[in-house]
Formats: C-alpha cells, sequence, structure tokens
C-alpha cells in the first residue's frame, strides 16, 4: 500500500529573482500538505529560458507518487471537505486570493522567471488569477440544484455534488493562471485535486502550493506532482479513483487523454487544446486601435496562447494600408528581450523544444513560397528570442495557415466580403477563439453568429475576464472554464424524485 511508504521532507531552495527578490522556493513534490521527495529519485532541471539557466531542480514524481496523491486526494474527499457548508470553502479560496494579492509581485517574477513573459504580462496574468480565485469562490454556494414541477402529486429536486478526486494536467504558456482556473473551481464545488505542472514551469505551482498550507487547506485538498507527461500525466488520466480529469495542452495528447479517460473508469474529460483562431479585419475597422489588437492577438506571450489570433484575415479595400501599417507598427514597438526589462513587449518563448519547432515553421513558410513582411529570426544567441514574424501572400492550403505553430508566427490572407472572409475563417478543424474589427455594429454581430469558436472578441483580442466563460469546439476541445460554466465540469447532478401520499 503506497501510503505506508515512509516519506521524506524536502527543504524549499533560496532563490533570487533576476529583479532581485529574495524568497523561498519549495522544490518538493507536495503531497497531504507537506513537501516530499519523489520516490523515482529522479529531479527535474527548471531553466530559464532567458538565459538557458538552470535556476534549480524540483523532484519529478513517480506513478507511485501519484497514487499517494491520489489516496491521500481520496481521504480529503471523504472527510468533511465535500460536504461541510460551501461557504467555508469559500473563505479559504478568499484568503488565498488575498495572500496571492499580498505576493503578487514575487509571483509574478517567478513566472517571467519560470516561463519567459515579459514582467508586464506576468503582472496580468497574477491580476486575473487574484479576480478569478475570488469569482470561483464567489460561486461556492450558488452551484444549488433546481426544483422541477411535475404536477401535485410529487416533489422534485436536484443536487449538484463535487465528483470526487479531480487530475488535472496543465500546460507551460500559463503556469499559474491555468492552474488557477483548474483549482478554484474544483475547490468551490467540494472536490480534491491531484494537479501535474508543466515539466518546464512547476515553480509558480509549488509556490501557490505554499500558500495552500499558509491559509489552512485540509492536507489532501490540494495535491501538487511535478513531473513526465508519458508517466505522471499518464497515471492520472488511468487512474481508477480520480473521477474527472482536466486537461490543458496539445490536440494530440488530449486526443490521448480521452480515449485512455474512457477504458480506464469512463472518467469525465473536459479538454481545452489547441487553436488556429482567425482574426478579420473588415475595410471599415479603425486602424488606430486594430493594430494593437493585433498585436495582443498574436504577440502576447511570444504568440504562446492556444487562442493566438495567428491567422488575420483583411478585408480587400483595406489590405495594401493594413501591411504597410502593422510592419511599421510592430517595428517601432514590438521589442524582444529578457522578460525583465521593463521596455520589452515580448520576451522568451518557454523552451528549446517549442522554440526549434517555431523556427522550423519559420523555415517551412519560406519553402512554401509565402513572402515575410517582418521578422523571421531569432533575436541574439542566448536564450530562446524570436523576433515577431509576419507571412503574406500565403495560400489557404499552406502549413504554416493550416497548423498551430504556437510562437509568434502570423499568416495574413485576403478576403472580399463576410460570406467570403467567413467560409475562410471558420476553415479549420479548430474552433477556440476569433476576432473581428469593424466600426460596423451589423458587421460585428452578424460575423459573431457566424464564426465557429468558442469565444469571439470584437475590436478586441485576448481578453479574458474572469466571469466570462473560456473554451474552445470543434478539435481545439470541451468544455468551459471560468465563469458559471465551468461547474458543469466539476459536479454531478442528482434527481431526486419525491411521491407525496
Ligand atoms: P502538451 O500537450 O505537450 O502538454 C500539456 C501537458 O500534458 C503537460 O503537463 C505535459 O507534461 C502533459 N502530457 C504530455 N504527455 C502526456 C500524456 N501522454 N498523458 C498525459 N499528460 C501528458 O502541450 P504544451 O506544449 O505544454 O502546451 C502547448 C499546447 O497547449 C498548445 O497546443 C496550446 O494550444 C495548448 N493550450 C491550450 C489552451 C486552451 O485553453 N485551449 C491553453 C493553453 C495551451
Ligand atoms: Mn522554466
Amino acid at each position: 500500500m503506497s501510503s505506508t511508504i515512509e516519506r521524506t521532507k524536502v527543504d524549499s531552495a533560496k532563490i533570487i529573482t533576476p529583479n532581485g527578490l529574495t524568497y523561498q522556493q519549495p522544490v518538493g513534490l507536495f503531497i497531504n500538505n507537506e513537501f516530499v521527495k519523489a520516490q523515482s529519485g529522479k529531479t527535474l532541471k527548471v531553466e530559464d529560458p532567458s538565459t538557458e539557466e538552470v535556476v534549480v531542480e524540483v523532484e519529478s514524481a513517480s506513478s507511485e507518487d501519484v497514487n499517494y496523491a491520489v489516496d491521500c486526494a481520496e481521504a480529503a474527499f471523504n472527510s468533511s471537505w465535500s460536504t461541510r457548508d460551501p461557504r467555508e470553502r469559500a473563505r479559504y479560496l478568499f484568503k488565498l486570493a488575498d495572500l496571492v494579492e499580498e505576493r503578487k509581485e514575487l509571483i509574478a517574477s517567478i513566472e517571467s522567471m519560470d516561463n519567459g513573459k515579459a514582467l508586464a504580462l506576468a503582472r496580468g496574468d497574477v491580476e486575473l488569477v487574484i479576480n478569478y480565485i475570488r469569482v470561483a469562490a464567489g460561486y461556492a454556494d450558488k452551484i444549488g440544484g433546481r426544483t422541477i414541477n411535475t404536477g401535485e402529486n410529487y416533489v422534485n429536486y436536484t443536487l449538484r455534488e463535487p465528483v470526487g478526486v479531480c487530475g488535472q494536467i496543465i500546460p507551460w504558456n500559463f503556469p499559474l493562471m491555468m492552474l488557477s482556473w483548474k483549482i478554484a473551481p474544483a475547490l468551490a464545488a467540494g472536490n480534491t485535486v491531484v494537479l501535474k505542472p508543466a515539466s518546464p514551469t512547476p515553480l509558480n505551482a509549488l509556490y501557490f502550493a505554499s500558500l495552500c498550507k499558509e491559509v489552512g487547506i485540509p492536507a489532501g485538498v490540494v495535491n501538487i506532482v511535478p513531473g513526465p507527461g508519458r508517466s505522471v500525466g499518464d497515471t492520472i488520466t488511468n487512474h481508477p479513483k480520480i473521477r474527472k480529469v482536466a486537461f490543458t495542452g496539445s490536440t494530440e495528447i488530449g486526443r490521448d487523454i480521452a480515449v485512455k479517460a474512457a477504458q480506464s473508469n469512463l472518467k469525465k474529460v473536459t479538454l481545452e487544446l489547441g487553436g488556429k483562431s482567425a482574426h478579420m479585419v473588415f475595410d471599415d475597422a479603425n486602424l488606430e486601435k486594430t493594430l494593437p489588437n493585433l498585436v495582443n492577438g498574436i504577440f502576447l506571450n511570444a504568440g504562446q496562447i492556444c487562442s493566438s489570433g495567428s491567422r488575420i484575415y483583411v478585408q480587400e479595400g483595406i489590405y495594401d494600408r493594413l501591411l504597410t501599417s502593422f510592419k511599421k507598427y510592430i517595428e517601432e514597438n514590438i521589442k524582444v528581450g529578457s522578460p525583465f526589462d521593463e521596455s520589452n513587449f515580448q520576451g522568451a518563448i518557454n523552451n528549446k523544444s517549442q522554440f526549434d519547432t517555431i523556427m522550423n515553421y519559420i523555415s517551412i513558410g519560406q519553402e512554401e513560397g509565402a513572402k515575410v513582411l517582418t521578422g523571421g529570426v531569432r533575436v541574439g544567441d542566448k536564450g530562446f528570442f524570436v523576433r515577431p514574424t509576419v507571412f503574406y501572400d500565403v495560400t489557404e492550403d499552406m502549413r504554416i495557415v493550416k497548423e498551430e505553430i504556437f510562437g509568434p508566427v502570423v499568416t495574413i490572407s485576403k478576403f472580399k466580403d463576410i460570406e467570403d472572409g467567413v467560409a475562410m475563417a471558420n476553415d479549420s478543424e479548430f474552433g477556440l477563439g476569433a476576432g473581428i474589427e469593424t466600426e460596423n455594429i451589423s458587421t460585428a454581430l452578424k460575423v459573431s453568429k457566424k464564426l465557429k469558436a468558442g469565444t469571439v472578441w470584437v475590436n478586441t483580442y485576448n481578453d479574458f475576464d474572469a466571469s466570462v466563460p473560456f473554451g474552445g469546439c470543434k478539435q481545439s476541445g470541451y468544455g468551459r472554464e471560468m465563469g458559471e460554466e465551468v461547474f458543469e465540469a466539476y459536479t454531478t447532478v442528482k434527481a431526486v424524485r419525491i411521491k407525496l401520499d
């Protein structure tokens, strides 16, 4: 029995962030409110992608550690955690949000150091995290069911109950935000969790774990197990005691998870997967507003956003003017470099493998005959920096138009009218985000109805709010995060039907 093994505690490591903040970084697996050594005897090297230097090493879980974490999460679920007054659970979450807020500059700095993103962006991420934890907590006592009238001889009502132990697997592009989108609603609804951060970015997940302990969340409710996708992720997906798995990552792995979740124990699945989202610019768009929106669409987080507006569609009347002004705008405004130099908009690509993928797609685009409007090269020779890259004169069958690149690379295509533009925009197996730039309210509303996407942004892009649901359609996945909709995933409905004598 795994839980009888003696667990060795691991001390935290002292780290000084590149902007000079000193803190204690937990480096053990977080199981049952302790930071412990992994049974694998292995560690993960955590790199700062802007310097390619190893910051620290953290414990790397084995399947046995996951089993132990699930046992602890199950015991916590079966304690009073899942049945207590939901407002008590909310109180922990509100305290957690307050603590994140108190330490937000440190947390943003950890995020920039571990992920490579610009510090200003990391600060924005943390604001959304604080907000979101509060929004989720606010729902805790409002998840209740409904009553159903079937005539005078019966009383019917439903109860929304937590599903049990939830397995959660997240990517490296928004390490803390993805974690908050998973953990906060799960806890608010009365579940317990075993979460695996992405291997390149475990630091804030472990730091957040220490905050969970600090605010007094009971042992076993939150468990964090960094480790490889193939072993740790797979153990979560196949686990017979896990009742739900929430995954954010690539479509390829998402498909694999759906199959294994079904084959193991038919656990509930929600998938937030890849994208190739269309950002449409109509002839009447206001370019002064549109250019920063296009930039936020594709160069925010160095393009490593699932909903990136990575296909720009421009109506023919404004096409030439847009090309000239977009090039000028990017070259004058979008600086690339150290996340901690606040004049830089774009930081580093998170890891070497993703950097190589992006550089490879840039070569593919050139081989396919697309023209480079700007960029197309790496910046410097240390750290994974890529110049914002725009391809134009593309055809819709090119790989750079079809496939998710997940980097600061965008294609620009021309369209004639609404019908033609919408057909091009919808010609994708993905359906995550979409954008519309227009000053015409009818165009905005008509096109919003026609686009096949989980989110449509009008005159803004990659603009998230804690109260607004987010998720995809088609092969971008299913299920929604944030808003009220997320509780669909973290609860199960019980109907009670009572016959009256
Ligand atoms: P990834 O699919 O490689 O990895 C995601 C997570 O899954 C990581 O924690 C990884 O370790 C784990 N994993 C890997 N193999 C696994 C397996 N066999 N079983 C279980 N888990 C496994 O994705 P990534 O490179 O970390 O992130 C980039 C991708 O994520 C892009 O496709 C992007 O579009 C997508 N993404 C989607 C959203 C969204 O909300 N829709 C948000 C962010 C990222
Ligand atoms: Mn890292």
